[in-house]
């Protein structure tokens, strides 16, 4: 590590008492906006015992636990969940989750790992640790590399490994009716030589359902029509008129946790009651970023812009409908945004210098593979999150189900 990751990692060592009696810390690997992380070497990493599992709920009485060394004639080694998953992680991942970070949230993302503590897709939590103000999260170590080196190079086969075990982890995670909230690239530790990864990063998940109202997503259309034209009697106007000038509704608070680039429309369009299925709009983002060999492919500044991204993609009917889903309006006069949009298949040829004519004039096209590719992502990016595909769906999908295990 350079001089600036080493006197970090002494100033960690300095300030969090005990840590280096138990961890020899070796380097930074991840610095986020919540929190940073560091690979480290477990010193007592064939000495665990069960005292080292979570029991307290209570993140103000989470403290180490006394170091204790295991002596000869002490007895045999009780079975602990590494033992028994056949894994010691002599390395671990220590996330040092930033002080700013409230309580609650950092309770939150301990606690669902916690609860996700029997998917295999989903990186464990060995143990947590405060010290005064500060929280730190241990983690087995997993090798992985930069999404950034290999997405450029991966074939069809490569991409159906990658994201069967992605949806293997989803279809876990929502199982446990827990969203994760930012699906990206750096937050699924993915190893290709393996062509097995792990989920990482609970710091946005929440329960499905908590902090949620009802949004006219769920009725029928004509349930949807009703109450629409009912909220507009209010203001006096009449439905054609388009935006409404006197709106006397409150304005929408919906939670928008997540990466830009990656946030399904039902978040930009500030659903309130939002599902499992964003997770699968952020995965097909992955999917059409490694299709189309561009990263990041959305790259907007704020949520309006994000909408007239996506809104360029779909085009302005279906994200007229889509608005109306969650009761907003949909209106743009950009040019660039047409009425039908553009299929993906166009995209990714576009994206890969792939769209002028073959050696018979005529226009080039996807191969098979990568179309049933495509027939995938289409599912991922059904405007609709009712309709779009689930996690346990997709792995019965057919671009999916064949994938060697
Ligand atoms: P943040 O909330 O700051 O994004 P993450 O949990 O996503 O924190 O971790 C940040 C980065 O640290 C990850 O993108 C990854 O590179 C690295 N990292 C996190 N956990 C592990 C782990 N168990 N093994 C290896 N690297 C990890
Ligand atoms: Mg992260």
């Amino acid at each position: 590590p350079d001089e600036a990751v080493q006197d970090d990692i002494e100033k960690f060592k300095n300030t969090f008492k005990g840590i280096a009696q138990r961890f020899r810390l070796i380097n930074r690997i991840g610095e986020g906006t919540f929190s940073t992380v560091y690979k480290a070497e477990d010193l007592l990493y064939d000495n665990y015992d069960n005292q080292w599992d979570i029991e307290q709920k209570d993140v103000s009485k989470w403290a180490p636990p006394p170091l204790k060394r295991r002596r000869m004639g002490d007895g045999p080694m009780p079975p602990t969940r590494a033992h028994s998953r056949n894994q010691k992680p002599k390395y671990v991942a220590i996330k040092k989750i930033y002080v700013t970070s409230s309580p609650i949230r950092t309770q939150n993302e301990l606690e669902l790992l916690h609860d996700l503590r029997g998917c295999d897709s989903v990186c464990p939590l060995i143990t947590a640790f405060r010290y005064q103000d500060q929280v730190v999260a241990v983690l087995p170590y997993f090798k992985h590399m930069d999404f950034r080196d290999y997405f450029r190079d991966m074939t069809v086969a490569d991409i159906r490994l990658y994201f069967r075990s992605l949806f293997t982890a989803l279809a876990a995670v929502h199982k446990h009716n827990i969203l994760h909230r930012d699906i990206k690239p750096t937050n699924f530790l993915y190893d290709i030589r393996k062509g097995r990864g792990v989920l990482v990063d609970f710091g946005l998940a929440e329960k499905e359902g908590t902090d949620c109202t009802p949004c006219i997503c769920r009725d029928t259309q004509s349930e949807r029509r009703e109450k629409v034209l009912n909220a507009l009697a209010l203001t006096g106007q009449q439905p054609s008129t388009g935006y409404p000038k006197n709106d006397p509704r409150p304005s929408r608070r919906a939670n928008r946790a997540g990466t830009r680039g990656f946030r399904a429309p039902e978040v930009l369009l500030k659903c309130t009651d939002q599902t499992t299925k964003i997770d699968i709009w952020s995965s097909g983002v992955i999917l059409l970023t490694i299709l189309s060999r561009r990263f990041p492919f959305f790259n907007s500044a704020d949520d309006i812009e994000a909408l007239i991204e996506i809104a360029t993609i779909f085009g302005s009917r279906r994200m007229k409908a889509c608005a109306n889903l969650h009761g907003a309006i949909f209106e743009t006069t950009i040019p660039t945004i047409g009425e039908k949009g553009f299929h993906l298949e166009k995209i990714i040829l576009w994206a890969t210098n792939r769209s002028g004519k073959n050696e018979h004039g005529e226009e080039e096209k996807l191969p098979s593979d990568e179309v049933q590719a495509v027939k995938f992502l289409q599912r991922c990016f059904e405007l609709d999150p009712q309709k779009r595909i689930s996690a346990e769906e997709a792995l019965r999908h057919e671009f999916l189900a064949e994938v060697g295990e």
